[in-house]
């Protein structure tokens, strides 16, 4: 948990919302939406007393339920819409030829957004404009979701369960442009939060049952869930690309080198080159804002060059949030990951673009990954001073 004290946009102190969360839960007016970070499922168990194998996501979710949630899914589904849109995006900007002078980078983290808005300003138009899975997920869930059960948006509160301090903060960035001009997200509670409101319920945890999340935004794949690890969004959105320039999905080691591999540098730069029919794709992956801003430089310089490129705020990824649970003095980030991997490993589908959900999702409401539609949703654009 260094987020706390370094993440620039950790300056917020630990605001708490458990109290906001259990008004709305209580709330019989209200329908309370709410959704489960990927890294949120890697950590939860360290405070609960439970093994890994007694902690599934779908235990969240029965949580959940019982503190009074109507709906409950899993951010899994918002980061495979990500990688829809922000594996397109690149592929245009890519093929426009958009990527001579800097690389496309990752906009999912908060905390890097942050960063490059204060620090290196005028690398503000090389982000992606895709949203993060949480705010992605809201918006179709205030659109498309309430649609499908008759509600209006107003009339529903949506919580998110996250890793991370700063996401409070992005709840208040993004807007859903469509008719409704409300926020996509509108209550944010970290991963400790979470533990602490499961036990102020009294809920006894060895009693939770593994239970699916909703409809119709069920499905998940690996390529969502290694989201809340460093390297992950790269690896989910090579995976997508590969698929599109090619026409089959990559072999599963495909990507391989994005990831940590444990060792001392493991949050530093780590750089890839890979040819992917023929098109050769130039990859930086980097956690920490120290590595970043090192990144960045070079970058400014002329001394690398790169494509597309990965950042994440804090060593490990949203793995090691400031949200998470913390243990004096240890470092869990680099464990944590692993497990997301394994997930990864056990998914029926590993690419985001075969998702069955998410495909539903584009035939019935959105079209095709950057249509007018997905833009009014699902993008967004930087600007300095929000
Ligand atoms: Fe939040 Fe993840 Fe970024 Fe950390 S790396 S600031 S947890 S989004």
């Amino acid at each position: 948990g260094q987020c706390i004290t370094h993440c620039p946009v950790g300056a917020l102190s630990e605001r708490d919302d458990t109290e906001k969360a259990w008004n709305a839960l209580e709330d019989e007016t209200k329908t309370v939406v709410v959704q489960v970070a990927p890294a949120v499922r890697a950590s939860w168990a360290e405070q609960m007393g439970l093994s890994e194998e007694e902690a599934p996501v779908g235990k969240i979710f029965d949580a959940l339920k019982k503190m009074g949630a109507d709906y409950v899914f899993d951010t899994v589904f918002g980061a495979d819409l990500t990688i829809m849109e922000e594996a397109s995006e690149f592929l245009e900007r890519f093929t426009a030829g958009d990527l001579k002078e800097r690389p496309m980078f990752t906009s999912c983290c908060p905390g890097w957004v942050r960063f490059v808005k204060t620090e290196f300003p005028h690398m503000l138009s090389s982000l992606s404009t895709a949203k993060s899975p949480q705010q992605m997920f809201g918006a179709v869930m205030k659109s498309y979701f309430a649609e499908k059960i008759g509600k209006n948006p107003n009339d529903i509160v949506a919580i998110s369960v996250m890793p991370c301090v700063a996401k409070k903060a992005e709840r208040e960035m993004d807007m859903y442009y469509g008719e409704f001009a409300g926020h996509e997200t509108d209550i944010v509670i970290t991963t400790r939060e979470l533990t602490r409101m499961i036990k102020s319920a009294h809920i006894n945890v060895s009693n939770l049952e593994n239970i699916p999340s909703d409809n119709p935004m069920e499905d998940g794949t690996g390529a969502g869930v290694i989201f809340g690890a460093t390297g992950g969004v790269m690896e989910a959105a090579l995976r997508t690309a590969y698929f599109t320039l090619k026409g089959e999905n990559p072999p599963n080691d495909a990507f391989l080198r994005v990831r940590n591999d444990g060792s001392k540098d493991g949050s530093g730069i780590r750089e890839s080159e890979f040819d992917i029919d023929g098109v050769k794709v130039r990859t930086a992956v980097v956690s920490g804002l120290g590595n970043t801003r090192e990144l960045l430089e070079r970058i400014d310089k002329g001394e690398a060059n790169y494509d597309f490129v990965e950042v994440m705020a804090c060593p490990g990824g949203c793995v090691g949030g400031g949200g998470q649970i913390i243990h004096d003095g240890q470092e869990k980030a680099f464990e944590r990951g692993k497990k997301l991997y394994k997930l990864d490993d056990n998914y029926e589908y590993r690419c985001s673009h075969d998702n069955p959900d998410i495909k539903k999702l584009y035939d019935e409401y959105l079209g095709k990954p950057l249509s007018f539609k997905a833009h009014m949703l699902l993008h967004t654009e930087h600007k300095i001073n929000n």
